[in-house]
């Protein structure tokens, strides 16, 4: 495919380029003050700021061309619409980590065998919001209010685990990041699926995981 990367020299960007053509895809680089020309491209992925992201995406439908967005922290309805619209696709995920959304969802499973579970997520010390988004929408999945611990290191990256406690027995969920080339493989099956979803938006690895 020929692909728009948007936030092509950020710190996800600089590991997703290489992975993307590596895969055999073609990469058209667009960093900030750079026309947002994806003439010509098969998707667009985002990569950038929760500023800049909806422009991009609407630049991108505007020129016919479906997304993949990893920009966390802005509200897709509205450009999800528009997609619809247009008869084009807006995937977007908060956590592009196979690993993690898998996660989640064995922590969604195991919760209805445990009477008790807490959460340990860990990251490195430039992670300045506690507890982590990750770690909060496993809490939702899990119910009951489960504690988070929250741990800010030099030397961690993102890892969180899950702890479920029961009579003589623990089960023990735990997902490490150990870099930003964990995101590609997600961006990859999005990229791969994109066209077989319905027109509009479409929110989260876990519904391309099926
Ligand atoms: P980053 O290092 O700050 O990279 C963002 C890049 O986008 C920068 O190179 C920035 O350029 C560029 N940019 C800003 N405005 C732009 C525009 N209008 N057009 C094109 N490029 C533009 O941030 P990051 O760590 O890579 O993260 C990027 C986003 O992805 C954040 O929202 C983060 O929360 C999210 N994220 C999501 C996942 C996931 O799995 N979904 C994983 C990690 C991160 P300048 O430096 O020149 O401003």
């Amino acid at each position: 495919m020929r692909i728009a990367l948007f936030g092509a020299e950020g710190k996800v960007g600089s590991a997703l380029a290489p992975r993307l053509e590596a895969a055999g895809h073609e990469v058209r680089e667009i960093e900030l003050g750079d026309e947002p020309d994806v003439a010509g491209c098969d998707a667009a992925v985002d990569f950038t700021t929760p500023e800049a992201a909806p422009a991009n995406v609407r630049a991108a439908l505007e020129q016919g061309v479906s997304c993949v967005v990893g920009t966390t922290g802005w509200e897709p309805a509205e450009l999800g619409a528009l997609a619809g619209e247009q008869g084009l696709r807006l995937f977007v995920a908060p956590n592009f980590s196979i690993g993690a959304v898998l996660m989640m969802r064995f922590a969604r499973e195991a919760a209805a065998h445990f009477p008790r579970a807490e959460i340990v997520e860990l990251h490195n010390e430039a992670k300045k919001d506690a507890p982590s988004g990750t770690a909060k929408a496993t809490a939702e999945l899990i119910g009951g209010g489960p504690v988070i611990h929250s741990v800010r290191l030099p030397g961690l990256v993102a890892h969180q685990e899950v702890i479920f406690g029961g009579e003589g027995q623990l089960l023990t969920l735990r997902h490490d990041t150990t870099g930003r080339e964990s995101f590609a493989d997600g961006v990859l099956l999005a990229l791969g699926r994109l066209n077989e979803l319905p027109p509009g938006l479409t929110l989260g690895l876990e519904s391309l995981l099926s």
